[in-house]
């Protein structure tokens, strides 16, 4: 069966050339999958792989837009509509200039498992542009979120495809791109989650990946009767996923020291407080300023500009027992992974999308940490828009309590769901195979009900 996988990988490559990161996400699913074959070749006789792996829509458009000083830009817009199985397409919309179509093929590909696992009916998309929204006057963005919506509308809806946010859009985006797609519709549905909480969002949304993330940590770590409380933890980033995951921490008593952005990243021995995070917020989603500035406002910490010449992220080279990646993909390399196990990290709960390399992961499976991957441990955000989406199509809004509890109740079946089928698969422990396996099982026997479509 292994040679059946490589055989399919193989022709991903051929077929989808310089889509490194969508080669890099088929890989570890493909490996974790040639267990589940060897037990069930009707998936094989059916092509189920091959049909999850090619999109069932791929949507590539112009975006054109005006700046402040008049002068025109031309975007490219995607909306990869990779999976409706178990339910209407679902995913976020990423604004970033790195996008291009094959990272957002692999984020769609990873959304397929992950909506799966979040016990929620919903199938797997992503979409976004190589616009870059730092730096940009809010009218600019706005015009810009106007101009993409303009295409988009015609591809989405309530019953068909909703999208939400990712890198680069947040509350400011969702809002112009929400009232754009009402403007055009002339409706008003829930077509997109991650809405503002007067016109049809869910209390949690903003908080449920990190809040996520830190969940399906302690999770793990309860397997060894052990709790985060006073655990030293290293989070990247500084947006979404990073502000709320450093908030959870803080409310069950660990001490998180790091933050960062694409430019360096800060430091804090002292520990990121309440106060501290307020500070960061404000400065993030309000200013939109650069991380550097926590570490002139806080003496405890210290600031290192990002060296692109090193061959490894110095922010993962600090003592400490987890580790919240919450950036980016790829974000923490073989270095960084084998620096990571040096400083005695034994915890790793992916905010961000796929931010380990395979040989990253390698090292994580064979020293046995408790490593969270993405689509599992990140689940959270996509679950809560699922939530959001219930809330809507029922015209009623549950309290925080109501929505935290339903969050936390997932996660907690998405670990158990994770760590029973690695189990039951001869891999304890292996909370990747666990998280590919539950996922695509649940995707397969859709597709095998529905027949060859
Ligand atoms: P934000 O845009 O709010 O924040 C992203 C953060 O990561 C910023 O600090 C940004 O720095 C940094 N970053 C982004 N790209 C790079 C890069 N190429 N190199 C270095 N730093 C980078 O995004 P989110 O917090 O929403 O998303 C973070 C991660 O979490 C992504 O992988 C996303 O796919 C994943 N995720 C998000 C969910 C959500 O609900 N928002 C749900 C599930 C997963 P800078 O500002 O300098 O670019």
């Amino acid at each position: 069966m292994k040679n059946d996988t490589s055989d399919i990988l193989a022709k991903v490559k051929a077929k989808n050339p310089a889509e490194p990161e969508f080669h890099q996400a088929v890989q570890e699913v493909l490996e974790s999958l040639a267990l589940v074959l060897e037990r069930h070749p009707e998936y094989r006789a059916a092509k189920i792989l091959e049909r999850m792996i090619e999109p069932e829509r791929v949507i590539m458009f112009r975006v054109p837009w005006r700046d402040d000083q008049g002068n025109l830009h031309v975007n490219r817009g995607f909306r990869i509509q990779m999976n409706s199985a178990i339910g209407p397409f679902k995913g976020g919309l990423r604004f970033h200039p790195s996008v291009n179509l094959g990272i957002l093929k692999f984020l769609a590909f990873e959304q397929v498992f992950k909506n799966a696992l979040t016990t929620l009916p919903m199938g797997g998309a992503k979409g976004g542009s190589d616009f870059d929204p730092k730096g940009k006057s809010d009218m600019e963005v706005m015009r810009f979120c106007q101009a993409f919506m303009s295409e988009l509308f015609r591809h989405i809806g309530p019953n068909t495809d909703i999208p939400a946010g990712d890198i680069g859009v947040g509350a400011r985006e969702i809002g112009y791109l929400f009232g754009m797609y009402k403007r055009l519709r002339n409706e008003f549905t829930g077509v997109m989650t991650g809405k503002g909480l007067t016109w049809g969002g869910s209390v949690i949304r903003p908080e449920a990946t990190g809040y996520g993330a830190v969940y399906f940590a302690d999770e793990m770590l309860k397997t060894r009767n052990e709790n985060l409380k006073g655990k030293t933890c290293l989070v990247s980033g500084s947006g979404n996923v990073a502000q709320y995951t450093i908030d959870k921490l803080i409310e069950l008593g660990s001490r998180a020291v790091t933050l960062s952005d694409s430019a360096g990243y800060i430091y804090d021995e002292a520990g990121i407080t309440s106060e501290k995070l307020a500070f960061v917020m404000d400065l993030k989603n309000v200013r939109r300023g650069r991380i550097a500035e926590y570490a002139d406002k806080f003496k405890s910490a210290v600031y290192t500009p990002a060296d692109p010449a090193l061959d490894h992220n110095p922010l993962w080279d600090h003592k400490a027992q987890c580790a919240f990646p919450s950036a980016t993909q790829n974000e923490i390399n073989a270095q960084d992974a084998s620096n990571l196990l040096k400083n005695g990290v034994y915890v790793v709960s992916e905010g961000a999308n796929m931010p380990t390399t395979i040989e990253g992961v390698n090292q994580f499976l064979a020293a046995k940490i408790l490593y969270g991957p993405g689509k599992a441990a990140n689940a959270g955000g996509v679950a809560t828009s699922g939530l959001e989406m219930a809330q809507n199509s029922m015209r009623i809004s549950w309290t925080r309590e109501e929505v935290d509890t339903r969050l936390y109740n997932i996660m907690k079946t998405i670990h158990e769901v994770c760590y029973r089928t690695a189990e039951k698969y001869g891999t304890p422990g292996n909370y990747v195979n666990g998280a590919n396996i539950a996922g695509f099982l649940k995707v397969a026997n859709a597709m095998m009900d529905q027949g060859l479509v």
